[in-house]
């Protein structure tokens, strides 16, 4: 066998999660040659170090600075010492080597990385799991909870859970609640499974198995607060459950209804893209003054669905960016005004102070005003300004950050609380708040963690409300009893002219919904039921609160689509393809536009036939899709 440590250099090895006989063959060897090793004391096994040389001499990294370790690396490396460097489980993962070998480039010191068995797949192993289940996950978040090392806002756990993935999260077991908290308020339901595996592979491994709902209680009764993995995931669901999950009559959030299954052998899914919570759902005017910031907003107006671009003929210069109008400087105010009302929310690439200065004189409140984002032109952050929630700047902020690669700026209270305010869900749902004057009292009742009553149909209860634990379902009984008890009391499609004079009431109206259809030829009616039931479910709504069906023309003599419309007793309109192609959309398919003449039918249709906001993107479901939006002034 060849040599793994040459003399003079240094190798990274990960010594895997603490099994002796995980750890690989190479790093073995490499134990068996090294002159100098510099090892993890705190979680890789010392057992490893029986197989060193004699004369090898040992440091135990957990008493060491970083300059001390690359001290001691970097001098033996030098003395032509063979160097080995131990990692927990496999180095690339939190390993922290990328400072060390920077120092070594500095010190014209060579070096190699051997990979090793990660605590995530002893973890995994440890629970006999399958991370990728064909139908409940296919994909894993590696991810952490932000500690002493901050976690980029994009990557945090609430916006990595709106995936509602398989996840795996290091070093995040020491506030379970706080991460509990976070993965709710990303999407998952509080049945999601969860396991905790505390030191896998090592003699006194534990494993604790739960539901988001439980869990924390469970890890603080075993008293685990450190050196745990933590799976999330119905992946992790036992045979029993999983079942379940299969079975063609049970609804879940994954896979629903047994048309779906009918195709493709069963994997057909519901899928969503981007996911409600993110969706902005409006048009967007994006404006730039510089070069570098006209250059920012021409990418903006490519990747963020609905967008136009305004840009100042000096930093535009005389090249043509699609999607763009051009105009002369001095003209900015004029262009601002001109769009104000036109646009749902507005982009700008400049320094926050002329945003403000022009934007004053516009300004009316937060119920009526757009959705106003602030960035820098090298797009390292994009501040939420106006209109946070109803307007959706909030939504917006994070689109843009995601785009420009930066990070979004959000200041509202119940935001940066992990909560979700009553107008934030208004804004995402279309929504209309009747008593706008007690927006900021309900606010504050969530911040001070108040007990709320929610007047609502119980799945719409489910789906937006019943994450937050101060959040109670109110009953007609409740209702009618004035809402006793309650510190206030959020009513939705109440009666008009009921009077509450014990608690403060929110007075929240839903839209009428239009649902836009897409479906392949011979589609049934029965699966379209299934798809658009589905996806209303997602807004936590049905059939009842649709007013109006739209697809394109193609379809005007498709059975099951005509025979669903007659059994919901809703007008159907079709657009031809020239109609639909002009619709800004956030999930264009080349596909569709291929075969069809449009990048988009369902959202297209649906936005075309409601003259209001998008409020669920394209959502597959088997051969059909499905978009809805809200009625104007509906
Ligand atoms: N490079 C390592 C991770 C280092 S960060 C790897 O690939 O596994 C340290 C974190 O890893 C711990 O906080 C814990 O979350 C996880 N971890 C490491 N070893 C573990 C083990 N044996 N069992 C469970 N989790 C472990």
């Amino acid at each position: 066998m060849s040599e793994i440590i040459q003399p003079g250099t240094v190798v990274f090895a990960g010594a895997g999660p603490g099994a002796v006989d995980l750890v690989t063959l190479r790093c073995r060897q490499a134990v068996g040659e090294a002159e100098v090793i510099v090892y993890a004391g705190s979680l890789v096994n010392p057992e490893i170090l029986q197989w060193r040389q004699g004369g090898c001499a040992l440091h135990d990294s957990a008493s060491l600075s970083l300059p001390e370790v690359i001290d001691i690396m970097v001098s033996a490396a030098k003395g032509g010492r063979k160097v080995l460097r131990l990692h927990t489980g496999d180095a690339s993962m939190y390993g922290a080597i990328t400072e060390q070998m920077n120092a070594l480039d500095a010190a014209g010191i060579d070096y190699q990385v051997v990979p090793g068995v990660s605590s995530v797949f002893a973890a995994a192993a440890a629970l006999k799991a399958e991370l990728t289940l064909p139908g409940v996950s296919q994909s894993v978040i590696l991810g952490r909870r932000a500690g002493r090392t901050p976690v980029p806002e994009r990557e945090s756990i609430s916006s990595l859970a709106v995936h509602r993935t398989t996840m795996a999260l290091f070093l995040s077991v020491a506030d379970m609640d706080g991460l509990v908290a976070e993965l709710l308020a990303g999407g998952y339901p509080p049945e999601t499974a969860v396991a905790v595996v505390y030191r896998a592979t090592w003699p006194d491994e534990r494993i604790v198995r739960g539901t988001l709902e439980n869990i924390s209680r469970m890890v603080k009764r075993a008293g685990i607060g450190r050196q745990a993995m933590i799976l999330v995931g119905d992946v992790l669901k036992r045979q029993g459950e999983l079942s379940r999950l299969y079975d063609p009559e049970f609804s879940h959030g994954y896979r629903r209804g047994r048309q779906d299954r009918a195709e493709k052998g069963g994997t057909a899914l519901l899928t969503a893209l981007p996911p409600v919570e993110e969706l902005f759902g409006g048009s967007v005017a994006v404006y730039a003054l510089t070069a570098a910031g006209c250059r920012l907003a021409g990418r903006l107006v490519r990747d963020l669905p609905g967008a136009s671009g305004f840009l100042s003929r000096r930093g535009a210069g005389e090249v043509e960016v699609p999607g763009c109008t051009v105009f002369p400087p001095g003209e900015f105010s004029r262009v601002v005004e001109e769009n104000w009302e036109r646009y749902d929310g507005h982009v700008f690439i400049m320094a926050a102070g002329i945003v403000m200065r022009r934007l004053s004189p516009l300004l009316r409140d937060k119920t009526v005003d757009p959705a106003v984002v602030v960035g820098d032109e090298k797009g390292r952050f994009a501040v939420s300004l106006l209109s946070g929630h109803i307007g959706g700047a909030n939504r917006l902020a994070r689109q843009v950050a995601r785009c420009a690669g930066g990070e979004a700026v959000i200041t509202t209270a119940t935001d940066v609380q992990g909560l979700t305010a009553f107008d934030e869900l208004a804004g995402r749902l279309g929504w209309s708040i009747e008593n706008p004057e007690m927006i900021k009292v309900f606010n504050s009742l969530l911040l001070a963690r108040q007990s709320i009553g929610v007047s609502c149909p119980p799945e719409l209860f489910q789906r937006f409300f019943a994450v937050d634990d101060c959040l109670f379902h109110c009953s007609a009984g409740e209702l009618s009893a004035g809402g006793e008890g309650f510190q206030g009391l959020v009513i939705v499609d109440g009666k008009p002219g009921t009077v509450f004079d014990q608690v403060p009431v929110l007075k929240i109206r839903r839209p009428r919904l239009v649902l836009g259809i897409g479906c392949r030829r011979g589609a049934s009616e029965e699966e379209i039921n299934t798809a658009a039931t589905n996806a209303l479910a997602l807004l936590g709504c049905n059939i009842s609160q649709v007013c109006r069906l739209a697809s394109i023309e193609v379809k005007r003599d498709e059975e099951g689509l005509l025979a669903f419309a007659d059994s919901c007793g809703c007008p159907l309109v079709f657009y031809d393809a020239a109609q639909l192609e002009r619709v800004p959309v956030p999930t264009p398919s080349r596909k569709v536009l291929a075969t069809v003449g449009s990048p988009s039918v369902c959202e297209a249709a649906a936005l075309l036939a409601g003259g209001g906001k998008l409020l669920l993107p394209k959502q597959v479901c088997g051969r059909v899709t499905v978009a809805v939006a809200a009625e104007k002034d509906g």
